[in-house]
């Protein structure tokens, strides 16, 4: 008697299964369209989701980012030059003070100080969009200076007499 229910079972499931195939088969335009709204409702948990993902396998998405920032050196080099020429580009493209315009020794300027603590954390690319976005967003943050102008205004700024920030 058993043994016949659970044999009946299995078939039940088994066609539930391709059932379930054939309705997502048929239904795959509806289904994806559910599936974007349902995304789109509930980013935060897409996040989390994303995040444990993550986590789970984070040693393996070290491990695999780190061979790849290996083989791709120059790559990233020249993505960090492109990105760095942008930025002084939106930011004007010279010095704000003397007007020096040769990008090799232009300087982002934290016009507030405090930058060395605000980039920790941040890969460099991911700090030149933010720069980008707070120019554009006109926050009034961040401006080009030429490296003398950089050091003569930490000496104005007695920023040279402050102890060290321990940067992240
Ligand atoms: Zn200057």
């Amino acid at each position: 008697m058993g043994f016949t229910n659970e044999k009946k079972d299995r078939t039940n499931m088994f066609n539930q299964d391709k059932y379930m195939k054939g309705y997502r088969k048929r239904n795959r335009k509806q289904l994806n369209e559910e599936r974007k709204l349902w995304t789109k409702l509930h980013p935060e948990k897409i996040k989390n989701y994303r995040h444990e993902d993550y986590l789970k396998h984070k040693e393996h998405i070290v491990e695999k980012s780190k061979a790849w920032k290996k083989t791709h050196g120059v790559y990233l080099a020249e993505l960090r030059h492109k990105w760095r020429v942008k930025t002084l580009e939106t930011l004007g493209g010279k010095c704000v003070r003397c007007g020096f315009d040769d990008v090799r020794a232009l300087q982002i300027d934290h016009i507030k100080a405090g930058g060395a603590r605000e980039i920790g954390g941040l890969s460099s690319i991911a700090y030149y969009k933010k720069v980008i976005q707070s120019f554009l967003n006109h926050e009034g943050k961040y401006q080009l200076l030429c490296a003398n102008c950089n050091w003569i205004k930490r000496y104005e700024n007695n920023e040279h007499l402050a102890p060290l920030k321990e940067v992240q």
